[in-house]
């Protein structure tokens, strides 16, 4: 190839590469000896106007920027040292031609040296990529992490994320405030928070809400930590989690607030419930002893109106009973009182039990229940009995005085399941998921005439929650609900 041929083709090759301008080595001019056509196209000049010109005259200096990004230095540091220098980013506006303005442009580029046989500096290969998009994104992120600080900051929210493959834990100053540490000391990681967690309230809710968040991606839970000033604080800790593309758990991240106060109204707003609820037992019970007396007296008189007057008005004291008791429970729950006395019983025999008192209160209703072979569940009697009724009496208020109700106790491979089942206005997919909810009732006009306080479901899911036993329904609107909650078996 003779030597004119290889000019030709080099020159070629070079103007189709990809952002390149070659300088030659003749400080402080630097001359462009070729441009490369995308170079030119990036840069919006012509080949005409720069090439045999010196660097400066054809793109003006910016004397702002620093030595590490300025032209001219990295030039003379390439033609110094005989070494590649690299510029990662700095910004260069361009003048847009179409637009008459300059537009703001952000590059990186790369100044490989070309050496004679001598070892001097004959040429500077200067290769430009345009970052712009890349910078413009890093800065959208910026902004956004910017305005979410600020949005936590405002709520007085702290964040925290934290890593499920390695245990790593990031949290935000604000965690250090709500945990009583000078927010500007070193932020406490995971093991230091845990360990101001009430330990009752970290064994009991803690691990169970986190274990329950790797089945729903939802991470929620309220706790009680102390302080280094050994005061005491409620939090509320709030987070999702995000899956790899296996499907496998990899973080979780989310936000702590501080609910002191609001726990603290609600503490006293269950204090005055239990109070109310418990003061309001003697009377009533008295109430119920004298009514038995009158009933007793009068059952000989054969006046069939005093006695079915009797018998409603025994029935009304025995629900208003029912509710002061569900009462004195919700609060003895959330005071965290709420104790299981365990025992080994039958569940059909109670089932009987209940079903047994549930007619003396609803004459006429059909409540259908067959006794299989003996089931023998560890639980609380008590208050087994009292998710079995309420579910009973929601099946009797919620349906039809025509209609059926039916029980089923059933043994499954390790559990024991009750099921009751009502034929009656059913419920919506919707309302389901929120039934067991504190104080949740389904809006409607069927429900107009129907009293109730939403607190019975909220009560039986939360007995079965610490018999480890599962509760749910099952329900089709207008056809009916079936309700079910299981024990773990003894065999
Ligand atoms: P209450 O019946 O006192 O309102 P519960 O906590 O026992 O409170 O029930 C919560 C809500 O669930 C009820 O208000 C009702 O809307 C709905 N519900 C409960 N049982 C049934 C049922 N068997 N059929 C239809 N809706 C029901």
């Amino acid at each position: 190839m003779t030597a004119d041929l290889s000019v030709e083709l080099f020159k070629i090759v070079f103007e189709k590469s990809p952002g390149s301008l070659l300088i030659k080595g003749d400080a402080p001019r630097f001359t462009i000896a070729a441009a490369s056509d995308s170079y030119l196209e990036v840069t919006s000049s012509t080949r005409e106007h720069i090439v045999g010109k010196g660097f400066f005259e054809a793109f003006p200096e910016d004397k702002t920027l620093s030595d590490d990004t300025n032209a001219r230095s990295v030039f003379t540091r390439v033609v110094d040292t005989g070494q590649k220098v690299d510029v990662p980013s700095y910004r260069f506006d361009v003048y847009n031609r179409d637009t008459g303005i300059c537009d703001i442009r952000y590059w990186s580029c790369s100044n490989i040296p070309l050496l004679s046989t001598d070892g001097k500096v004959d040429y500077i290969l200067n290769t430009v990529i345009d970052i712009t998009e890349e910078v413009r994104a890093r800065e959208i992120i910026a902004e956004n992490e910017d305005r979410l600080r600020l949005a936590t900051d405002a709520a007085a929210l702290a964040t925290w994320d934290l890593n499920l493959l390695d245990y790593s834990f990031v949290s935000s100053p604000r965690m250090n405030e709500i945990f009583g540490h000078p927010p500007d000391a070193p932020l406490l990681n995971h093991q230091e928070l845990q360990r101001q967690v009430d330990p009752e309230d970290l064994k009991n809710i803690v691990v169970a809400a986190y274990h329950e968040a790797l089945v729903t991606g939802k991470y929620l839970y309220e706790v009680r930590i102390s302080l280094p000033d050994e005061s005491l604080r409620w939090i509320k800790t709030q987070g999702i989690v995000i899956y790899n593309e296996k499907n496998i758990p990899v973080r979780m991240l989310g936000t702590v607030l501080d609910i002191t106060d609001n726990k603290r109204d609600e503490i006293r707003k269950n204090d005055f419930i239990a109070m109310a609820s418990h003061e309001l037992k003697t009377p009533l019970t008295s109430v119920k002893a004298y009514l038995q007396i009158l009933a007793k007296r009068l059952a000989s008189s054969g006046d069939s109106f005093v006695n079915s007057t009797l018998l409603k008005a025994g029935n009304q004291v025995n629900k208003m009973t029912d509710l002061i008791h569900a009462f004195l429970d919700l609060s003895r729950l959330e005071s965290g009182k709420l104790q299981l006395k365990l025992a080994d019983f039958d569940i059909n025999a109670l089932i009987e039990e209940i079903i047994a008192e549930t007619r003396l209160l609803s004459p006429g209703r059909i409540i259908y229940f067959q006794p299989g072979e003996k089931l023998m569940v560890r639980a609380d009697h008590e208050k087994i009995g009292q998710v079995t009724s309420n579910f009973l009496s929601n099946a009797l208020k919620y349906s039809d005085k025509e209609t059926i109700i039916s029980i089923t106790a059933v043994k499954e491979i390790d559990s024991v399941k009750v099921s009751v089942e009502d034929k009656g206005i059913g419920i919506r997919p919707k309302d389901q998921e929120k039934l067991f909810q504190r104080f949740y009732r389904v809006e409607g006009d069927k429900m107009k005439n129907i009293s109730g306080f939403g607190i019975g479901l909220y009560l039986s899911r939360e007995i079965m929650q610490r018999h480890k036993g599962a509760i749910g329904v099952e329900s089709e609107e207008g056809k009916g609900a079936t309700f079910y909650f299981t024990l773990p078996a003894v065999h």
